[in-house]
């Protein structure tokens, strides 16, 4: 992912190059009279051969909830390309931060004017909060006590393992449109030059609808329900992030939108 040039060669074995690859998708791509869905959007650009190949189960797998049915925002990030760049974004500056983001955000956190407080419900300790302005980056039904009903959100468990290996796999993300229950194999070694030769770990992906809410589920009688409930908002509270905007936002989105909030 994505699929570029390199992909539809692979696959195919054919040799396309930068210039005539454009014939393949043109033969191969749909013309829905209106591109609604997940299905429409991938297969009016790469055809549904592609879509078979590396949408359809996946997208199943990842929300539940048939690729029909699904608004095609939630792939607008996903590039088809008919070069080699095999990269999500195009930004100028792509880095990861230079010790980890673990230590990034421990760092962070040591500022003075920062206080953690773990395993604490938010709803049990509202009266000792001083501030006169609140961010809230947790959900927004859970914040109203669920008066209005819950949000739908799709979650996602992460299961560790440890290999006797230098590496299990090729690149930091696999995914598995087609085969087994998880979505995709993450291998953190690939984000950084490691010294350790002798081990690695890996991390399966899983999706569910129970657990801790990781993604809002972006159907339009969600939106509405949401809507909803923005309006119960008293005026010191601002909803923040993924969770309290209920927007499949990446994370560079979301910083994004932090740092241009008018405070
Ligand atoms: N997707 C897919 N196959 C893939 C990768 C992504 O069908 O191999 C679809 C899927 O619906 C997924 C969406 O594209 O939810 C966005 O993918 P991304 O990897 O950006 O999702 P995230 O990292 O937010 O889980």
């Amino acid at each position: 992912m994505p699929i570029n040039l390199d992909t539809v060669n692979e696959l195919l074995g054919t040799s396309y190059s930068a210039e005539n690859i454009n014939d393949y998708f043109t033969a191969v791509r749909t013309s829905p009279k209106e591109v609604v869905n997940v299905k429409d959007a991938v297969e009016s650009q790469v055809g549904p051969l592609f879509y078979d190949m590396f949408f359809k189960n996946y997208t199943e797998k990842q929300w539940g909830i048939s690729p029909e049915k699904l608004p095609k925002e939630i792939i607008a990030r996903i590039p088809i390309r008919a070069n080699r760049d095999n990269r999500y974004f195009t930004d100028k500056y792509q880095f990861m931060p230079r010790n980890g983001y673990t230590k990034m955000f421990s760092r962070m956190l040591e500022h003075p004017n920062i206080f953690v407080m773990l395993n604490t419900d938010y709803s049990k300790i509202t009266g000792e909060i001083t501030g006169n302005r609140i961010f809230y980056s947790g959900t927004i039904d859970e914040y109203y006590d669920y008066i209005l009903g819950p949000l739908p959100y799709r979650c996602v468990s992460f299961a560790l393992e440890k290999y006797d290996l230098e590496y299990y796999q090729k690149a930091a993300v696999v995914n598995y449109p087609n085969d087994y229950s998880f979505t995709r194999i993450t291998e953190f070694k690939h984000f950084y030059r490691m010294e350790r030769k002798e081990r690695t770990t890996i991390m399966k992906e899983y999706s569910d609808s129970f657990g801790e809410p990781a993604y809002p589920i972006p159907l339009e009688k969600n939106k509405l329900l949401y809507k909803e409930y923005e309006h119960l908002n008293d005026e010191n509270i601002t909803f923040i992030g993924r969770l309290g905007k209920y927007r499949y936002l990446s994370m560079d989105q979301a910083v994004r939108e932090i740092l241009d909030l008018e405070i």
